[in-house]
């Protein structure tokens, strides 16, 4: 087993030059969407770095005991550390935790593995922490972040990790990949749930595979896509009130998650008032297309992009603390 993930071969290539000239860097920063393959590519890092019978330098055998547990991130000698739920902020204290166990000599690996999932969410003092580690790194250590792009870390951290980019599928070799499999394992699933899926992870083949085998999760997000529409035509006085159901801070990181489905929806509506087949790009809620056509008809793409503009407001006022009530109240009112 080496780098085999879907559509990743530049990725692939960077770490597999590294592995045959032995010269491995301390710390990687595996970025990209989430569901592009992120974490799996580092577990495969850390797989090739520990395995016990290597077929070759840049390869695993993926049955020892070391490849086992690490695949299950099982092993003793691997630390996985991340905010408890994505959209949550991932604390000081966490980085403090796994910065005690890095200073332990590995129980049985060659190297001991740090994964730091969904860096992006650490505050800025966990960020400051983990840079220690960074900049004088132990012995025997190797750190692999994840992270939704290069600028989302610090400068600081990005500038001592070695970035490796994961891109998302182009739809059309997406579908056929997930049918392909499905016929591997005598799976087969039904074609169309088979394009939605593609469609909806916009290229991410983890995300498509999710949804293939989740179907209730699917209608979900179609269900919140169509609520989304309904947001047009509400009146203020609905507008507070939906804000006003997010008046607790814990549901920032549903609202976070609402906002990405929502930047798709609006996409999808640009898309469709631009013209689908001048455009060129893939929409994303194929299972929508009529309601969002008729949604879209006689409006000005540049109406919908100005919406797109007050959404990425919104999420960076989240971003910076805003309260979600507040959040949700400006973008409303301006839709
Ligand atoms: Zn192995």
């Amino acid at each position: 087993m080496s780098f085999d993930l879907y559509g990743q071969d530049s990725a692939a290539a960077v770490l597999k030059s590294h592995l045959r000239q032995g010269k491995t860097r301390h710390a990687y920063l595996f970025h990209g969407a989430p569901g592009t393959g992120r974490r799996t590519m580092a577990l495969r890092l850390a797989m090739i770095l520990n395995c016990q019978n290597p077929p070759a330098p840049d390869a695993c055998c993926g049955a020892c005991r070391m490849c086992r547990l690490i695949a299950k991130t099982e092993h003793p000698d691997l630390s996985v550390v991340a905010a408890e739920t994505p959209g949550e902020i991932l604390k000081i204290d966490a980085i403090r935790d796994l910065q005690r166990t890095l200073t332990l000599t590995p129980y049985e690996a060659k190297w001991r593995i740090a994964m730091i999932l969904r860096f992006e969410e650490a505050n800025p003092a966990a960020q400051n922490a983990l840079l220690k580690t960074l900049e004088e790194p132990p012995e025997r250590v190797k750190l692999f972040l994840t992270a939704s792009a290069p600028n989302a870390v610090l400068p600081t951290i990005l500038s001592r990790c070695e970035p490796i980019r994961l891109r998302p599928m182009r739809i059309g070799a997406l579908i056929e990949t997930l049918k392909q499999e499905r016929n591997e394992t005598g799976n087969a699933a039904d074609a169309g749930v088979v394009e939605r899926a593609a469609h909806l992870s916009g290229g991410r083949v983890g995300f498509a595979k999710q949804l293939t085998d989740d179907l209730e999760r699917m209608e979900k997000y179609e269900a919140d896509a169509l609520d989304f529409l309904g947001l047009f035509t509400l009146n203020t006085r609905e507008k507070f009130a939906l804000a006003a159901g997010f008046r607790e801070t814990r549901r920032r990181g549903e609202l976070r998650a609402l906002f990405q489905l929502w930047e798709t929806v609006l996409r999808d509506l640009m898309i469709s008032a631009a013209g689908a087949s001048e455009s060129g790009v893939p929409p994303s809620f194929i299972a929508l297309k009529e309601r969002i056509r008729a949604e879209a008809s006689g409006k000005d793409p540049g109406y919908y992009r100005e919406r797109l503009e007050n959404l990425n407001q919104a999420v960076a006022n989240l971003n910076a603390n805003v309260s979600p009530q507040l959040t949700l109240e400006n973008f409303l009112i301006n839709l």
